[in-house]
């Protein structure tokens, strides 16, 4: 796995970005001490230890499932009885994090945005164009499979003899459950799939 943005690009950002703007206070204008937003993110209590701050003073991260004691269970619980049976954890269309069942899924009921994520693992095939401009290229490929193929190709009905080989490679190692089901861990913005480093803000920190 290459280093990734996609959590402070697509998500971090945008959020401080619009949470700015709903305070009144757009980057760069400081944001008066003692004002801030309670910002609700949905950690149950099966994943606890994701549950983290913002890393900011105008957002106060909020965990009302927690707060309820809500495991994961309950929450399908309650959304089945709404009619939301099937709800899957929260992920982007195109993470490198899906196993080969969301893979399959996307591929066979939805031929628009399987084409939009093929299209999406070609176009990341030389690494990110920013960094190729500044100099920091890529050594090698990028690939959203893990058999480093393209998506169009790629090995996800079935798994393959090298990764088989690479199951038996002892801790540390993906599991056969993680090749098919994807990193366990939903993605949420200050606990993403797989976890990330701090996210540098764009936006100014608050004080
Ligand atoms: S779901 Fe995957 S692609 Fe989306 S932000 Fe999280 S790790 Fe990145």
């Amino acid at each position: 796995m290459t280093r990734r943005q996609c959590t402070g690009e697509y998500k971090i950002k945008p959020i401080k970005k619009k949470v700015r703007e709903l305070l009144g206070y757009p980057y760069p204008t400081r944001v008066p001490k003692g004002v801030f937003v309670d910002q609700w993110v949905g950690i149950s209590t099966d994943e606890f230890h994701r549950a983290k701050d913002a890393d900011v003073k105008y957002m106060r991260n909020r965990h009302p499932l927690i707060d309820m004691g809500w495991s994961r269970i309950d929450c399908v619980r309650y959304l089945t009885g709404l009619g939301l049976a099937g709800t899957p954890k929260s992920s982007c269309l195109g993470c490198p994090f899906h196993g080969n069942a969301q893979w399959r899924h996307i591929r066979d009921t939805s031929p628009s945005e399987w084409a939009d994520v093929v299209a999406f693992d070609a176009a990341i095939r030389n690494g990110n164009a920013r960094a190729n401009a500044a100099g920091q290229r890529l050594l090698g490929e990028a690939f959203l499979h893990r058999s480093r193929v393209p998506l169009d190709q790629a090995p996800i009905d079935h798994v393959t003899a090298a990764e088989r080989a690479a199951l038996q490679q002892g801790p540390g190692a993906a599991d056969a459950e993680e090749l098919e089901q994807g990193v366990a861990d939903g993605c949420s913005p200050w606990a993403c799939r797989g976890e990330v480093g701090p996210v540098q803000d764009d936006f100014g920190l608050a004080s």
